[in-house]
């Protein structure tokens, strides 16, 4: 039996989604090799290989041969965050339109001939080697490798220009594919750039306690369990507890939210958050990738594999283009009998736009939302979601804080209330259930002692079972424990508004625990966006029964259904998926995950901490905050907004330049410079969407 190890190896040199493709043929030919990823965003690529057939050496070679570079493994991920501002940019348009209007004045003058009559042609020839030479090295050992990428094409230009004698053109060609490399790369970069900073925010060193003196090691080194000290003004290197001190610790990195928040023994933290003032002793929960942080890199970099049919579509598109292109230079050659106007069509049309379009907006809003607690899985969802038209919301956790509190132990059966807090509590003991937490609470605050429950079961939707101190204890909704239909006590606390629990002692009812949880205090504002935005269909799903929903779902102005279980919440996402809906589902995250993962987008709150959300979930929001749901549907909106923009600008440009180019029209040279300009286009559209307010 063959044992594969996976390996993450960093890739450097791939500048738009084409390399992608080589890298990941040049490593999946590999023999042992068995399956490859490759993340142009992250610049890496994730290799499933068996170690006795394949190594290390050998899977660098063979990027090294596509034409690409593995940097040094043992050390540490160097983190290029340039700079790109706005500034930058303007001057990168306005120096290209100066070159372009240096490129037109000089053929319209005549400068160009005049230069290619002056100088010898054997002269002319060298120069467009030299001056070309690393490209044509490039396209050299990609068509060995039988690859035709767009400087094949461009190349092919070039060579049909100096065939006939016109060395200038095919100079000003290289000289723009140049050019238009560097712009390329300058888009991809941007687009990576709040990936990037992003990845940069991650915690590098801990001060740990190791017998009873402070050290400082990197993160990697530090185990789970261990003590670290944090600092005011330091970053909290792992997740976990708080055994001493108390700070404020802002969570920005993680939640997006900007008010810091107080915490104290016991509280839970976050790794790349910061102690603002105080100073905490953390026992470490997790560390490094498997941190909430962590996590939310490691999604975002892969975002890249949840393709928008969008992007599938230029994809495919980009597969034929060249070709096509091909083709239109032939025709044109042969109809015209021009070799230049030929050479023009090739030169025109050949960028990357049409591959850069989608993912280079994808990635930059993706990266500017994760800065603030939005983590979004791919394009994918940002087009469901531009495109929903049914939203549905659980109630407890989601438009609930959560946290209920318990507000009446009602005994039925003789025995004190706080006799049967303490079974109940028992009972709810390892159950991660807001309900369970709040008796927990109410048990503690009574100081009442618990006991170890035996056999225990957690039935989603319905309630817990377990075995208490010899009896058998049941506690949920009127699923799991039989209530007579006329129990007034019930009827007026439910008209309350109040969440109740019934509890069973060996099948006889014992008591009615209700809580109370309070309305987030942006819903309503939200769901008022929402209905502004279009999403007229908004209803809320719930667990709950029939008169708490109905009274909740009047004040919202929602419809709703009530007693649901999970399964029935998934079917219902199917019901409106079967009309043709696109289905919104706004969840805790942790007993909804399933309906979560079903639903075209699934959105968890309050996600952090949370791994079963973060994994369900097409989008987390890190916080609770619901004024986060109208914007991220304007970010899918804009994001999408963006990509048709740029994909409708780079066709119509480019079929402008072909049918100029063809008709004889273009000059090689006005085609040349003209190329590069869809990318730059591109990138200013796209720009916009990595400042989000
Ligand atoms: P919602 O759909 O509102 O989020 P849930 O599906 O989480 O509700 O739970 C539905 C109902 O099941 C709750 O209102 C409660 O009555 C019962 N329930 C679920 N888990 C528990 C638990 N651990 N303890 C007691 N009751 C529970
Ligand atoms: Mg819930």
């Amino acid at each position: 039996m063959n044992e594969y190890q996976v390996l993450e190896v960093p890739v450097r040199g791939m500048d738009c989604a084409e390399c992608t493709v080589h890298v990941r043929e040049a490593i999946a030919k590999l023999p042992g090799v068995e399956s490859v990823e490759v993340w142009l965003a992250s610049e890496k690529a994730v290799i499933r290989f068996d170690p006795t057939r394949v190594d290390l050496v050998a899977i660098r070679r063979a990027v090294e041969s596509a034409g690409y570079s593995v940097p040094d493994l043992i050390a540490p991920l160097a983190l290029q965050t340039k700079r790109f501002s706005r500034k930058l940019l303007t001057l990168l348009v306005i120096v290209f339109i100066g070159v372009l209007g240096i490129v037109i004045a000089g053929e319209w003058l005549g400068l160009f001939d005049t230069l290619n009559e002056l100088i010898p042609l054997p002269i002319g020839v060298v120069l467009v080697l030299v001056g070309g030479f690393p490209l044509f090295h490039n396209v050299a050992r990609a068509i060995l490798k039988r690859q035709i990428t767009s400087h094949t094409l461009m190349t092919v230009g070039a060579i049909a220009a100096l065939v006939v004698g016109e060395w200038v053109p095919a100079a000003i060609v290289v000289v723009f594919m140049r050019v238009g490399d560097f712009v390329e790369r300058f888009t991809t970069e941007s687009a990576r750039r709040a990936v990037k900073e992003l990845i940069a925010l991650a915690p590098q060193v801990a001060r740990v306690e190791r017998s009873g003196v402070e050290v400082e090691v990197p993160v990697a080194e530090v185990k789970v369990g261990e003590t670290v000290i944090v600092r005011p003004g330091e970053k909290i290197p792992v997740d976990g507890e708080v055994v001493h001190g108390h700070a404020t610790v802002d969570q920005a990195t993680i939640t997006g939210e900007s008010v810091p928040v107080e915490v104290a023994r016991g509280s839970s933290v976050f790794a790349a958050t910061f102690v603002r003032l105080g100073s905490l002793r953390i026992k470490t929960l997790r560390v490094g990738a498997d941190t909430t942080f962590g996590r939310i890199v490691k999604m975002v970099e892969e975002a890249e594999a949840h393709r928008s049919d969008v992007q599938r579509l230029a994809d495919k598109f980009s597969a034929y283009y060249l070709p096509i292109v091909a083709g239109i230079a032939a025709l044109s050659f042969l109809i015209g009998r021009n070799p230049l106007a030929a050479a023009a069509v090739l030169v025109v049309a050949c960028s990357c736009s049409f591959a850069l379009a989608t993912p280079v907006a994808v990635l930059a809003s993706i990266g500017a939302s994760a800065k603030r607690g939005l983590l979004i899985k791919g394009g994918k969802y940002l087009e469901a979601l531009a495109q929903a038209s049914v939203v549905l919301v659980d109630k407890t956790g989601t438009l609930t804080l959560g946290r209920p509190q318990i507000t009446d132990v009602i005994s039925l059966n003789g025995m004190s209330s706080s006799e049967l807090l303490a079974l109940v509590a028992s009972a709810e003991r390892y159950s991660e259930h807001p309900l369970a937490e709040a008796i927990r609470t109410a048990a503690r605050a009574q100081n009442l002692s618990l006991f170890e429950p035996e056999d225990f079961e957690a039935l989603p939707g319905m309630g817990v079972r377990a075995k208490v101190n010899g009896i058998l204890l049941a506690a949920g909704n009127r699923r799991l424990v039989p209530v007579p239909e006329s129990l007034p006590i019930a009827r007026q606390l439910e008209a309350q508004g109040k969440t109740l629990l019934f509890v069973a002692l060996d099948g006889e009812l014992a008591a009615v625990v209700a809580a109370e949880d309070t309305l987030r205090p942006e819903v309503p504002t939200a769901l008022a966006e929402l209905r502004a935005l279009g999403l007229k269909h908004v209803e809320l799903l719930t667990g709950d029964s029939e008169r708490v929903a109905a009274r909740l779902a009047e004040k919202l102005g929602i419809p709703y259904r009530a007693s649901l279980l999970p399964e029935h919440k998934i079917q219902i996402v199917k019901e409106y998926q079967a009309r043709g809906e696109r289905v919104v589902m706004i969840g805790d995250g942790v007993n909804d995950a399933p309906a979560l993962a079903q639903a075209d987008v699934g959105i968890a709150m309050g996600a952090a901490g949370s791994d079963i959300a973060i994994e369900a979930a097409h989008i987390a929001l890190m916080s609770g905050d619901w004024r986060l749901i109208p914007d991220v549907v304007r970010i899918a909106r804009r994001t999408m907004g963006v990509i048709k923009l740029n994909i409708a600008f780079t066709a119509v440009y480019n079929l402008f330049g072909l049918m100029l180019a063809a008709l004889g029209v273009l000059p090689l040279t006005l085609a040349a410079a003209a190329q590069s300009l869809p990318d730059l286009g591109i990138l200013a559209n796209s720009a916009r969407l990595l400042h989000q307010k």
